[in-house]
């Protein structure tokens, strides 16, 4: 620990030290350690190179607060870049989308490709100087009691050494609602003669050409995967197992979301449920007819309550319509050599299987005893916070909203750092000065509390 408060001084190796971007290198420079030793951070750690981190990284950087963003992909929002489809757009209109401080180019459309949304977050990320360590996934993060720092483990993605520890004051967790792929087991998969694949490796219908495809799953991605497929001259079935809220992308001229946010600025949840369903009916006529029952909250206290995101239609509606989609009103019961099973005793003939079965947070896997005990809900989740607790940990893109719900986490995020980061820099100036007339021995305590 001595060489690591020694290093903390502004003794360690010199190649390590650049790699944190630190906008205040003059004052606070090599405050880490050699190699094999803890990396000491002197601002906050953000985990996750997606929107959510780089949001965290730009207000604090706007505030003159460096940060390190561990990212474990090789590049920049990987759920976008790696694991999306090709026809992806935003589902909800770019004001609803940007990050803080930076808005997007008024040439981009309302709804961005994602491509275009890609080349926004590295333009972002240029802009405001975020440099994410690559290559680094967080495999633990605990706090130190004794020594009042977050103690941060990382690997190479997959491997099973782990590669660096670091330490540091505040923990900004934005590894993403997104994290994981969620694949149900199937009973019957190994016999089944096709593909199967999540969404998370889905790039295009090009590849399923002429093929029957079951879908399982009808949230966004099952509908716009089914969209797609159709688009490619596949065949899609789409398993419907539970209800669903199918909503229009727009109504009366505005987006759904839009309106609905507007709405409920004057009027309670349950009266601006009611108008959705009732402009919804208008548009799209009675959804249960083609096999998409609706659950019995409207969509708002739906989402808010059992956490389910209403289709925002993009078109598959209206094929589900023609038939050119076809609908399974009962779950899969196993898979065969040439299909499937349902439910309800039906079978039916697949070449290939697509799973749209969501995704899920990895936080309780790398986020140790500390979080777990006095941070997660009774569901593991986060109950919507963005301050947890009171040792320095924030976590940003957990509130269940999205993109709009990033720009506020991040800049209450920032806000509150700067508070300890402005008294920890006080403290700094007066223990430096200190320690620097102290004997050594006396040097660990002035810096670890
Ligand atoms: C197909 C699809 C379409 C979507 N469309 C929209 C939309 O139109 N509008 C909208 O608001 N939302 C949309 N979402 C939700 C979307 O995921 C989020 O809004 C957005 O990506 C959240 O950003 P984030 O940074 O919180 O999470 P993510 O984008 O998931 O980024 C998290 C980052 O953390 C990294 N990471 C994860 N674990 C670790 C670890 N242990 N160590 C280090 N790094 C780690 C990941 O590699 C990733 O780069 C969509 C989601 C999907 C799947």
């Amino acid at each position: 620990m001595e060489s690591l408060i020694g290093s903390f001084m502004g003794g360690g190796r010199e190649a390590e030290c650049k790699e944190v971007h630190d906008p205040l290198s003059g004052s606070l420079r090599g405050l880490c350690t050699s190699w094999k030793e803890p990396l000491v951070i002197p601002g906050p750690i953000i985990v996750g190179g997606g929107p959510s981190g780089l949001a965290v990284a730009a207000c604090l950087r706007a505030k003159g607060i460096p940060s390190v963003v561990l990212e474990r992909a090789h590049c920049i929002a990987s759920l976008w870049q790696l694991k999306t489809y090709d026809r992806l757009r935003l589902h909800l209109p770019k004001k609803h989308c940007e990050l803080p401080l930076t808005p997007f180019p008024s040439c981009f459309p309302t709804y961005p490709t994602k491509l275009q949304f890609v080349a926004y977050l590295e333009a972002y990320a240029r802009e405001h100087g975020v440099r994410p360590r690559f290559n680094e996934a967080v495999v633990a993060a605990e706090y130190d009691e004794a020594l009042g720092f977050w103690r941060v483990r990382t690997a190479t993605q997959g491997a099973l050494v782990e590669k660096r520890e670091y330490l540091c004051r505040w923990l900004v967790a934005a590894t993403g609602e997104n994290a994981e792929a969620v694949a149900p087991e199937l009973e019957g998969a190994a016999d089944f003669g096709g593909p199967i694949v999540h969404t998370s490796s889905y790039k295009s219908g090009d590849a399923f050409r002429g093929k029957r495809v079951l879908v399982v799953g009808c949230g966004n991605s099952g509908m716009e995967v089914c969209l797609d497929l159709c688009n490619n001259a596949a065949k899609p079935t789409i398993v419907v197992r539970d209800s669903v809220h199918v909503l229009p992308r727009e109504m009366l001229g505005l987006s759904t979301f839009g309106l609905a946010m507007g709405l409920l600025k004057w009027l309670p949840l349950r009266v601006v449920d009611a108008l959705l369903l009732l402009l919804a009916r208008l548009v799209l006529g009675n959804t249960a007819k083609f096999g998409l029952r609706r659950p019995q909250l409207g969509p708002l206290r739906h989402k808010a309550l059992a956490g389910k995101t209403p289709v925002l239609d993009a078109g598959a509606l209206a094929l589900i319509k023609s038939q050119r989609i076809k609908v399974r009103p009962s779950g899969v019961k196993r898979l065969m050599k040439h299909g499937a099973e349902f439910a309800d005793g039906a079978a039916e003939e697949f070449d290939a299987v697509i799973l749209a079965t969501g995704y899920r947070s990895n936080l309780p896997r790398w986020l140790k005893v500390y979080a777990a005990k006095e941070v997660f809900g009774e569901k593991g989740d986060l109950g919507g916070g963005w301050k947890l607790g009171n040792k320095g940990l924030y976590a940003v893109g957990f509130t269940n909203r999205g993109l709009s719900g990033v720009s506020l986490d991040a800049n209450r995020i920032a806000g509150d750092i700067e508070q300890g980061w402005k008294s920890q820099l006080e403290k700094i100036k007066v223990t430096s000065f200190a320690c620097s007339h102290a004997p050594p021995s006396r040097r660990i305590s002035n810096f670890t509390k």
